[in-house]
């Protein structure tokens, strides 16, 4: 069983003591490739030295809305000259991560607005996928890429949404990024909306060191922990655990290219 990891935050010092091993034991699990996202202008020296450590890593660059205080003017076109310089290089796989969030309201909503759109627009210009964060923000995100209309598209990270909502960013070419969240007993609408979810649409994460499954509540996330995620939302979706790994493997490599 081979699982893709699309989401991660392996560069954070979380995993500076024990990170090889780690990386070690989530392959001996199947979870072979990963993706390592860049959240600021500081990060992205980390996450593109740890990538290249490793070639069953990749990166994807981009400036988070969470930290939108942090980010300084001139960090846009910082982030265009990286995508300039590693244009074309087979471990550089999406913009991100970028996106809107509602959910911390002193986050000023149309300075992220402008941020999203010119990462969007990066985007479109390097021919790369986007990997978007939202929060509380599911009709302004749609609106927004139902104006770009990406050509490669891209993952919803973490996707909590509605089935009307999961329908229109699969309408608009997106996969839906399913991890830990949706293992919780409590998630109620989301099991209903897994149900219904077609295949072809999901891709799994787990956003190491984030958002722990509810086999490991409270833990540190890892990729080690995907095939346990797997088989949990394989059963919600009453499907096969090798059935889901397969299914979105095949969906994460049909997105970033990979043979
Ligand atoms: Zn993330």
């Amino acid at each position: 069983m081979e699982l893709i990891d699309t989401h991660t935050h392996l560069d954070f010092p979380d995993f500076d003591a024990d990170r090889q091993a780690l990386m070690a034991e989530s392959r001996a699990l199947g979870v072979r490739r990963m993706v390592v996202l860049g959240v600021y202008q500081g990060n992205w020296q980390r996450v593109w030295e740890r990538v290249q450590s490793d070639p069953d890593l990749y990166a994807a660059f981009g400036l988070h809305p969470v930290y939108l205080n942090d980010h300084r003017p001139e960090d846009l076109s910082e982030l265009g000259d990286w995508l300039t310089r590693l244009a074309g290089h087979r471990q550089l796989c999406a913009v991100g991560e970028i996106g809107l969030d509602y959910f911390i309201e002193t986050l000023d909503r149309e300075r992220q607005q402008a941020l999203f759109d010119a990462q969007l627009q990066l985007a479109a210009d390097f021919n790369l996928p986007a990997l978007i964060h939202v929060r509380r923000s599911h009709a302004a995100v749609i609106a927004t890429l139902k104006r770009f209309k990406l050509k490669r598209a891209g993952i919803i990270h973490a996707f909590a949404g509605s089935k009307e909502e999961a329908r229109e960013y699969i309408k608009l070419g997106f996969k839906l990024g399913l991890g830990g969240a949706a293992t919780w007993p409590q998630a109620l609408r989301m099991h209903r909306v897994l149900a219904e979810l077609p295949l072809d649409a999901v891709v799994l994460e787990t956003d190491a060191p984030d958002m722990a499954p509810a086999m490991f509540p409270g833990q540190r996330n890892s990729p080690a922990h995907l095939p346990a995620i797997c088989a949990a939302l394989a059963d919600i979706m009453a499907i096969t655990p090798e059935q889901l790994a397969v299914a979105s493997t095949a969906n994460a490599c049909e997105l970033f290219n990979w043979s």
